[in-house]
């Protein structure tokens, strides 16, 4: 059978969100407009060099539930956790934190001259690992792969696989990949994505779109902006008179109940009470 290039389903305007301590982001996952994206549940877009929109961070705050992706392009984000885990994540570096049954870490990016840049990504948890100990994945800039395509794309695969070369990151429940791509002009970045999983690129350099099989023409999507893809095999994404860097995100949806309240997201109304309940006891983190 012929395989099916994904097009776009919707595009998506990010929203300007104060988080908090009064950090300024562009949200994209996680608004009235996309709630989620089955299995993302968030997807924040950090990009200043004012420090007023940053430096108050993030303190002490608690986590349930989920996988909290940090990805940083520039700068540098301290970081510390009840897990004991301590230091800064710079330019390129990731931390990859499952938050299972419960972690409470703070997160506050540094005022450095270039400013700072990155995404924050919500992974959902399927109810039996909801509960599950927490970990922390610190992953160096340096152990991202990258590669570069016969078309002349730079590839930092972060998560999932690229041809033969597996991601830095593996064992997460959702099954994802996520990669940080770079396309030069007029060339065409083509990536096979599991049938049924769910699929977004969120372009934050240049201009890009979205190629269907064969066809020249497609939608322009300036940045930023974010695109959720249809069903399909593969996406082909295509970079017109400049280079255009992108992120392509895909995970296999976990198809249960949602309830999330804050930092918490859970399958039932009780489990975020208990969650609370737990945070008033001084019982959250096991
Ligand atoms: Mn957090």
């Amino acid at each position: 059978m012929k395989a099916v290039a994904r097009r776009i389903e919707t595009m998506v305007e990010p929203q300007e969100v104060l988080e908090g301590a009064g950090v300024r982001l562009m949200r994209s996952i996680g608004t009235r407009e996309l709630d989620h994206l089955d299995p993302f549940l968030l997807l924040d877009h950090f990009a200043s060099r004012n420090p007023d929109d940053f430096q108050a961070g993030f303190p002490l705050h608690p986590h349930r539930g989920i996988e909290t992706v940090t990805y940083v392009l520039t700068g540098e984000v301290r970081h510390r956790d009840t897990l004991g885990n301590s230091g800064s994540i710079g330019a390129g570096d990731l931390q990859w934190m499952t938050a299972g049954g419960g972690i409470m870490h703070e997160e506050m990016p540094q005022s450095r001259p270039e400013g700072i840049a990155g995404f924050q990504l919500w992974v959902n948890l399927p109810a039996k690992l909801k509960m599950t100990a927490p970990r922390y994945r610190d992953v160096r800039s340096a152990s991202i792969p990258v590669i570069t395509t016969d078309e002349g794309a730079r590839v930092r695969v972060i998560a999932g696989r690229v041809g033969d070369t597996a991601g830095a990151v593996s064992g997460i429940a959702a099954d994802p990949v996520y990669l940080d791509v770079t396309v030069p002009a007029h060339a065409t970045f083509t990536q096979p994505i599991t049938r049924g999983h769910a699929a977004f690129v969120y372009v934050f350099e240049g201009k890009a779109r979205i190629a269907a099989d064969g066809a020249k023409d497609g939608t322009v999507i300036p940045h930023p902006r974010l695109v959720v893809l249809g069903e399909g095999d593969l996406v082909k994404v295509a970079a017109d008179a400049g280079p255009a860097r992108f992120l392509l995100v895909s995970g296999k949806p976990l198809r249960e109940p949602i309830a999330r309240y804050g930092p918490f997201v859970m399958n039932t109304r009780e489990e975020i009470e208990q969650a609370l309940e737990d945070l008033r006891q001084g019982t959250f983190v096991k």
